[in-house]
């Protein structure tokens, strides 16, 4: 062979053992708890989330996300493509797989945070396991954050004020902490927004459960001249979203992953119904109208993984994988939708029983096609990136 020849489509071997580890633990350790529990609870509770997660840190899956630096795992794009994807495969898989288990990741921009913000803030969600929020949206638009964002930050000595309204925060009721979006500028566009950490104690500050679509569960949060510290300014005032969209490609090929993980378990479990359900005299499995869903459902899968994995490599060449990602994020999520309605239709009623992951699913990925980017912005982003300034009318 030439010089030139394509190293393949197999993984590396030891990633390849740990995705199985992985997806084993997954089978063996949270599967069973959640059976075991009320199908409408948020999410594992205490003392079984615990004992679990002691289970994780054990076995090596602790936060494999974050920087090793942070005391995480310091997986690359492309790894943790592959390890979401492993852990995605059970009940409460969102937002976030493993649901706590194998830990939490702060929000990211933190990273880019200084010594005392690092001490004070990333490393004790991954040591500890704390839950936090992300604050972009508000009820001017979520799509548009860059000109939708009212919320502002107004720096008085060592002190910024806020004043406003935010939409949809995922967990600020049960976060210590979260990161918040606010204007330190009133000039439009994103050259005026910043990010700051905000704890959820802080007076001004009230936060109010927003019933949606289990499962996720968020909230809207008001600031009324709510003090917090000049210190909590991530970054420089005014690079907030920059901070923010660098990390825009590695989110949404993690959503890539769990909508693949999700639809590829649906998938097997569809598959060992037919084989033993009977209609009409015949096993579901014998008749096409059962057989031809799922095969397009593993066509699309193979597809949305390849997707997924070349967004992820890019990424991790530094290459500029915005739009891989948008393709990615948009297939992944509808396909993950499309394949998991196919296999309730083939459990027939047995598929919408709450005990059955099918359901939680279902919702999850319908919900999956808003957040963090909406099927129709990722379809706007893949074609400004075709036709150029010609998409905006220019
Ligand atoms: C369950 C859930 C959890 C969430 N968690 C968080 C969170 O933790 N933090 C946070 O900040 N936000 C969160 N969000 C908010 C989410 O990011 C927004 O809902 C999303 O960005 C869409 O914004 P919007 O709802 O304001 O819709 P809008 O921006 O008002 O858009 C409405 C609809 O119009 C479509 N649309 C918009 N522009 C165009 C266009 N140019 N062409 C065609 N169609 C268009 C959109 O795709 C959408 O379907 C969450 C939302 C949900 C539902």
């Amino acid at each position: 062979m030439s010089d030139h020849s394509f190293s393949g489509f197999e993984l590396p071997d030891e990633l390849r053992m740990l995705s199985e580890a992985l997806r084993d633990f997954v089978r063996n350790e949270i599967l069973p708890v959640e059976a075991a529990l009320d199908p409408t609870l948020r999410a594992i509770p205490q003392p079984q989330l615990g004992e679990l997660q002691a289970k994780a840190r054990t076995a090596g899956f602790w936060c494999m996300d974050a920087p090793v630096e942070f005391g995480g795992g310091g997986l690359s794009t492309f790894e943790m493509a592959v390890v979401w994807e492993a852990a995605s495969r059970h009940r409460y898989t969102f937002p976030t797989p493993g649901g706590g288990v194998i830990g939490y990741s702060p929000p990211v921009v933190l990273y880019r945070g200084n010594e005392e913000q690092i001490e004070k803030y990333v490393k004790p969600v991954i040591e500890k396991g704390l839950i936090t929020f992300t604050a972009i949206s508000e009820p001017t638009g979520g799509s548009d954050p860059a000109r939708a964002l009212r919320t502002t930050a107004r720096r008085d000595g060592d002190k910024y004020i806020l004043n406003g309204r935010k939409m949809w925060a995922t967990n600020a009721d049960e976060a210590d902490f979260g990161v918040v979006y606010a204007r330190t500028d009133t000039a439009t566009g994103r050259s005026g927004i910043s990010a700051f950490v905000v704890e959820t104690n802080t007076p001004g500050m009230h936060v109010s459960k927003v019933p949606v679509m289990r499962n996720h569960w968020t909230t809207e949060v008001e600031f009324n001249d709510c003090e917090i510290p000049a210190a909590n300014l991530i970054g420089d005032e005014g690079e907030g979203f920059a901070l923010a969209q660098k990390w825009m490609v590695r989110g949404r090929v993690m959503l890539a992953a769990q909508a693949l993980g999700v639809a590829e378990e649906s998938v097997r479990m569809a598959a060992e119904w037919s084989k033993e359900r009977e209609t009409f005299g015949a096993l579901l499995a014998t008749r096409q109208g059962v057989q031809f869903p799922l095969a397009d459902s593993l066509v699309e899968i193979e597809a949305a993984r390849a997707l997924a994995w070349k967004a992820a490599w890019k990424d991790d060449q530094g290459q500029d994988a915005r739009v891989d990602a948008s393709m990615a994020k948009l297939f992944a999520s509808e396909m993950g939708f499309n394949t998991v309605d196919r296999c309730i239709q083939i459990f027939g009623g047995m598929g919408t029983a709450k005990e059955m992951n099918l359901e939680h699913w279902f919702r999850d990925l319908r919900t999956m096609r808003i957040v963090e980017g909406a099927s129709e912005i990722q379809r706007y982003l893949i074609a400004r990136d075709l036709l150029g300034a010609a998409a905006t009318g220019r």
